[in-house]
Formats: C-alpha cells, sequence, structure tokens
C-alpha cells in the first residue's frame, strides 16, 4: 500500500495539549518529497520552481539567497550562504537539481509524485540528486536553527544541467566564479553501502571522477555501385575493427584511491570475493592477479574504476540502398582515469586493433566539438585526484565514524563524471558521496526504473552532514 507522508509533520487541530505527531521526525525525508514533486527532468531541465522551494525555506531563517539565472530562463543556479566570521574560506555543498528523465510506464509508482513505501521514498532523483538536496539542506537549516558560530561560510549550491545542457557548474564557475569560490566542496560521488544485516559495510568518498572523451575510428573503401563488390568495404573493414575491440582488454590501472578502497573491500567482504580483493591489491604474482581481476571484474562497476575503459557508442556508415560507402565510422566513449596517460590509452587501442586501414582520432578541427575534446584531454591529463589530508576529509571521516561505528571509510575513484570538474579544475578539492545508506540493489535503480532511497538513511545522513560541518566550520 502507498502512504504520504506528510509534508507537515503536526496538523494542529487546536488541541494544543496534545503530543506532536507519531511519526518520527525526519525534516530531509519531507523536504525530498516535495522535491520529486517539482519535475526537473532534463531535458527540458526546468528547476526555477525547485530553486524558489529552497530560497522560501533559508528565507524563512534569514539566509542570504540568489537565483542566478542562466540564458535560459528555466533553467537556474540556487546559492544559499550562511555567514560565518570570515576567518577561513567557504566550505561548498553542491547538488545537481536536475535529474534524467523517465520510461514512465516502466515505474510501478508516479515518478513525480514523492510516493512513500515499504520504508523508502520513491521518485525520480530520489538517490541522484534531490536526496544530496535534501539532506545538504537540512544539514545546514540545522547549523542556523542551532545557531552554531561558523568561523567560514558555508554555502549550498543547487545547481542546474548537471545531467545535460550547457549551463552547469563549468558556465557558472567561468562568470560566478566569487559565488562559488570555496576551501573545499562536497559533491555527488562515493556511496554508503549497506550490509546484509542492515548495518553499514563501507563509506566511500570520491576524490576524483573519470572524465569522458569521444575516439571516433574511421575506415575508408572505394566508393562505389553495390553491384560490384569490392575486397576494400569500408564497413566489412570497421566491423573487423570493432570485432578485435570487442575482445580486447585495458590494462589494470590501480591509482591510490583505487587501491585503499579495494583493501577495504578485502576487510568487509565475504571470501572468496575478499580474497580476490586482497591478492588484486597485494599479490606479485601475474596470474593471481590476472584471475583476481577475471573474477572482480564480473562486477562491472568495479571493473569500470580499476582501468580507463571505452564503449562503442555510434556507428555511422552508408546513405543509400545501391551505394557502397566510400568510409564508415565508430564513435568509442572512453573513460579516462585522470591522470593517466591518454595518448598511451589511445595507442593500446589502435594496437588492438592493427589495421593501419583504421584511423583512431580524437575529433579535430575548427569546431565547437572539437574545442571541448581538447579541454577534456587536458583535464583528462593534468587532473589528479582531490588530497585526503583536507579538514574536510578529516571531518568526514571522523563524522562517519561517529554515525557507523566500526565502519571503514576510503577514498573512491568515481567511475562516471560528476560537475565536480569546475572546482577540481582550479584546484579546489572536491569530495563525493551519496549521503544514505543504501543497497547494491537500490544503486542500480539510479537513472532507472523505481529509484528510491531508504526514509531512515536520510535521517542518517544529514546527522553525518551536519557533523562534518559542525567539525569543519564551527568555531
Ligand atoms: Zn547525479
Amino acid at each position: 500500500m502507498l502512504v504520504r507522508l506528510s509534508i507537515v509533520a503536526g496538523v494542529c487541530l487546536g488541541l494544543t495539549h496534545w503530543a506532536p505527531a507519531q511519526r518520527k521526525q525526519n525534516p530531509a525525508a519531507d523536504l525530498l518529497l516535495e522535491l520529486i514533486r517539482v519535475n526537473t527532468a532534463n531535458p527540458p531541465g526546468n528547476n526555477r520552481d525547485l530553486a524558489e522551494l529552497l530560497a522560501t525555506k533559508f528565507r524563512a531563517l534569514g539566509v542570504e539567497v540568489e537565483i542566478i539565472p542562466t540564458p535560459e530562463p528555466q533553467r537556474v543556479h540556487f546559492i544559499a550562504r550562511v555567514k560565518g566570521d570570515g576567518s577561513k574560506r567557504p566550505v561548498l555543498l553542491a547538488a545537481h537539481a536536475d535529474v534524467v528523465g523517465v520510461e514512465r510506464e516502466k515505474w510501478t509508482v508516479d515518478p513525480f509524485a514523492g510516493e512513500v513505501k515499504d520504508g523508502y521514498i520513491y521518485g525520480r532523483g530520489a538517490m541522484d540528486y534531490k536526496g544530496g538536496i535534501a539532506v545538504f539542506a537540512e544539514a545546514i537549516m540545522e547549523l542556523v536553527k542551532n545557531h552554531v558560530p561558523l568561523h567560514r561560510d558555508v554555502i549550498l549550491l543547487s545547481e542546474a544541467d548537471e545531467e545535460s545542457g550547457p549551463y552547469g557548474t563549468s558556465w557558472l564557475a567561468q562568470s560566478h566564479w566569487n559565488r562559488m569560490d570555496c576551501e573545499f566542496a562536497l559533491n555527488e560521488g562515493g556511496w554508503i553501502i549497506k550490509n546484509a544485516q542492515g548495518g553499514v559495510q563501507y563509506v566511500s568518498i570520491s576524490t576524483g571522477d573519470k572524465v569522458s572523451i569521444p575516439l571516433l575510428l574511421t575506415a575508408h573503401g572505394t566508393s562505389t555501385h553495390s553491384s560490384m563488390p569490392r575486397p576494400d568495404s569500408a564497413i566489412f573493414t570497421l566491423s573487423k575493427a570493432m570485432a578485435k575491440l570487442a575482445d580486447y582488454e585495458t590494462p589494470l590501472e590501480l591509482i591510490p584511491s583505487t587501491r585503499e578502497f579495494f583493501e577495504t573491500l578485502a576487510k568487509t567482504s565475504e571470501p572468496p570475493l575478499s580474497e580476490y580483493f586482497a591478492d588484486l591489491v597485494n599479490s606479485k604474482d601475474p596470474k593471481v592477479i590476472e584471475e583476481a581481476d577475471r573474477e572482480i571484474s564480473k562486477n562491472v562497476l568495479l571493473h569500470a574504476i580499476m582501468r580507463n575503459t571505452f564503449a562503442p557508442v555510434f556507428l555511422k556508415a552508408g546513405f543509400r540502398g545501391n551505394v557502397i560507402p566510400g568510409s564508415a565510422e565508430a564513435t568509442l566513449n572512453l573513460r579516462v582515469i585522470p591522470g593517466s596517460d591518454l595518448q598511451g590509452f589511445i595507442a593500446q587501442i589502435r594496437g588492438a586493433i592493427d589495421d593501419p586501414g583504421v584511423d583512431v582520432a580524437l575529433p579535430s578541427g575548427d569546431n565547437p566539438d572539437a574545442a571541448r575534446v581538447k579541454e577534456l584531454v587536458k583535464e583528462a591529463e593534468s587532473l589528479q585526484s582531490s588530497s585526503t589530508s583536507t579538514d574536510l576529509y578529516r571531518a568526514l571521516e571522523a563524522s562517519a565514524h561517529a554515525t557507523w561505528p566500526g565502519t571503514p571509510v576510503t577514498p573512491y575513484l568515481f567511475q562516471a563524471g560528476t560537475d565536480a570538474i569546475a572546482w577540481r579544475s582550479r584546484g579546489v578539492p572536491v569530495y563525493g558521496i551519496y549521503p544514505y545508506p543504501i543497497t547494491p540493489e537500490d544503486l542500480t535503480r539510479m537513472h532507472g526504473n523505481d529509484e528510491r532511497v531508504p526514509i531512515e538513511s536520510l535521517e542518517q545522513g544529514t546527522e553525518m552532514i551536519y557533523k562534518t560541518l559542525v567539525r569543519v566550520a564551527s568555531q
């Protein structure tokens, strides 16, 4: 049965001596329900109403707020700034307000109704990342309500255009950097994963994101009448190259955060996986490492974080039923570990294809797409993971230990990209977390159907973020 949580925790019936509402207070859950009910699917990415909703709540507490318009009036950035005494630089909490669209017929609930079932809140964005907005906003409002004296500003930034669109944080940073400048920031990223007993297995905090780069494969042949096939078919040449890539695996590349992550998994998993995790980071025997890699790689997420990856995403060839086309093109989506040798990675792909008839190249030319790729290449080659020896990372670690005693905390390389690049490319450390314990099964629903987040996890997450902010920002 579906139950709607009341937004108003206690309904006044004129009987003032009555006890407060029976339901335990969980303001982050209430706020999340409100946020889900504002449809911010991107495209079209209208998030102005959501910004107004947040503005009302923060203004009511006397907090300075700002809604920053983009060239498209419905896509806005929202900023709430709780003032500190200025003796230290701000801490910023970034959370994107847009969400991906839905395949509505595949959901068992209305994705934009904010429904509560079996201890979960369901809805598009419940996890990614309206849950994050709710937790961050509630933790910050709690600081204000408790009159915690601050030595630095605490900033909430609820962003436009993270999932798609041109006016995300990189756009904001170009025109409004002074508003988002900070000593360090929180963002989406790592996971708090539940174990089978309902406790927390580990807390992972992402310190880097992979960079997404397109790579073009082009085969050439004679363009001619299809009644007279020739041996130099561009489509066949490209197909053979693709078949080779289908069987090719990129080498392991374990950066320090990935090593630490697998060490944590080795300590918190059951055999035989725990042994494979330990072998992966400790063994010197290539055969043992290879076997560990093979077993661990059955988990596609883990497979993705221990190497650069490539995936075919577009094929383009042919235009008439009676013409053999003169070229055929495939686009691979590369996901590159920050700081990795990109040219070396491209050389591996070229080597795997091993055919001079197939050009392997980054998009080039005098066009905006090529210019964007140039920037991405620079980022992939120069970006380093954020340091774990900052006050914010240490505060996250200590608060996670306080909230879930005995649970290991580890840095993590996020397998996808986020909008953290706006800060990291300017040297500002960013730490990513989905601040609520979830199961691996919950995780698979992200960007999928019946996305959900456990209600009690929102409460725990708010506690953890609140404690983090007190540690890092209170006087
Ligand atoms: Zn997200």
